[in-house]
């Protein structure tokens, strides 16, 4: 305890030098979608790392490099993933400073990455750095895996993780990317839904015909998408696709008592929302947004919508969709069972895959659980908003299913952190609070 301690003192002094390693980071642009200086981050930040004290080295793989550090002796063994790359800064107009111009206003760091996830990462390497420069040595063994295209869908970090399972083996996966709980509390999550994109597309006609000349006659194609999409939900939001929910896991126990042990209130939770009201009870709305799947309609075309009329019958109509999928959902399974399902409605509709991510969890009941929560709200001085899984996605299986380690999530960004928007910031405050959070995980794990 009292070498923590000093390991903290250390870092409360060292703010101002922190910070500067950040803006360092930043400065240095790696838009994944964009392939502009992603190479030349993975290399800025291997040098950074190295003069951490921590050795490092990037791995090809067949898009943007690994940066790969390892680190510590001990029984127990973290690896702690991020990434490097960043999302395009676009629209530039939008952003009140430049963003690859890391500029501190009223507190927060303003900058593209600095919250998504250059802040983040950075926090787990500071932590060591402080134990290396006050205690010489850190008590666990620390395995880093930071990623140069998370931002464009992981493509090939299952690949680069297949390949290197003995180098990666661990006890504990630790991700940190995403914000805090709203109300400024640590959120630690279990897992992440999965993610299913696809698009139905529908010819009726060669051309957009006349609706009074052949109005009656032929069919449309917006009538006929809006037939098929109608099909595929129910009145309570339950999918009528037959098989989507074959493979969804029960919710066990422990998932249950970490709902029943959150805050609700969904007047609050509306208006973060946007919209006039949510009417459910909290139990339902967890399991909905974190244990049971959703298939969202996420874009429509068809036939004319400028000024004025136009009475044509659409010859063409099509829509994006996405699934948010659970475990144990296979997306390659979900897929099948939805274009078999448009198919039977429509013959003539085309579905294409548009690409997945598989879910992924961990049982919350594990002893390492307790001490992530405990470094959590001891670094915080809140308790953590624990659940069993995000409602959004990020590559966790390569973790819990590739290399078979538990993995949890938790993430240090403000809650308005603005991240993939104009003006992404990082607010001081998290940032050094996340540093701590990962400096007492590593003493919190090294406890037997
Ligand atoms: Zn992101």
């Amino acid at each position: 305890m009292l070498g923590y301690q000093k390991v903290l003192a250390h870092l409360r002094r060292n703010k101002r030098e922190h910070l500067k390693l950040l803006q360092r980071l930043v400065a240095q642009p790696s838009i994944s979608a964009q392939n502009e200086g992603v190479r030349e981050c993975a290399e800025l930040l291997v040098n950074i790392m190295e003069g951490l004290g921590i050795p490092a080295q990037t791995y090809e793989t067949e898009g943007h490099p690994v940066v790969y550090g390892e680190i510590g002796e001990g029984d127990f063994t973290v690896l702690f993933y991020g990434h490097y790359d960043v999302q395009p800064p676009e629209p530039l107009e939008a952003w009140d400073s430049p963003p690859f111009k890391p500029t501190v206003r009223k507190g927060r760091l303003y900058g593209r990455g600095t919250g998504d996830n250059k802040g983040q990462l950075l926090s787990h390497l500071l932590a060591v750095h402080s134990y290396l420069q006050v205690l010489g040595e850190i008590p666990i063994k620390i395995k880093f895996v930071f990623e140069g295209e998370e931002e464009s869908g992981s493509p090939y970090l299952a690949d680069f993780v297949s390949e290197h399972k003995e180098l990666l083996q661990a006890d504990l996966a630790y991700t940190s990317d995403g914000p805090l709980h709203e109300s400024g509390a640590p959120a630690v999550y279990y897992g992440v839904r999965g993610m299913l994109g696809l698009e139905i597309s529908l010819e009726t006609a060669s051309w957009d015909n006349h609706s009074g000349n052949k109005g009656g006659v032929i069919p449309n194609a917006a009538w006929e998408l809006v037939k098929i999409l109608s099909s595929m939900k129910d009145e309570n939001g339950r999918v009528r696709v037959a098989g989507f929910y074959e493979q969804v896991r029960e919710p066990s126990t422990k998932d249950l008592e970490l709902i029943e042990n959150l805050e609700y209130h969904p007047w609050q939770i509306a208006k973060n929302f946007g919209v006039k009201k949510i009417e459910m009870e909290k139990e339902d709305f967890y399991r909905r947004l974190t244990l049971e799947p959703t298939m969202s309609i996420n874009g429509l075309t068809s036939g004319y919508q400028g000024k004025g009329t136009k009475t044509i019958i659409p010859a063409r109509a099509s829509a994006k969709l996405d699934c948010r999928l659970v475990a144990d959902q296979d997306p390659e399974m979900v897929f099948a069972a939805i274009k078999h399902h448009v198919e039977k409605m429509n013959p003539d509709a085309e579905v294409v895959m548009q690409g997945y991510m598989h879910p992924s969890r961990t049982d919350p009941a594990l002893p390492v659980s307790e001490k992530i929560l405990k470094a959590a709200q001891t670094a915080s001085g809140k308790k953590p908003v624990a659940l069993p899984a995000m409602g959004g996605s990020l590559p966790d299986y390569v973790w819990t299913k590739i290399l078979g380690v538990p993995s949890i999530i938790v993430p240090y960004a403000n809650a308005d952190e603005a991240n993939h928007a104009p003006n992404e910031n990082l607010d001081l405050e998290c940032f050094y609070q996340g540093i701590e959070i990962s400096a007492r995980a590593m003493y919190e794990l090294s406890k037997k």
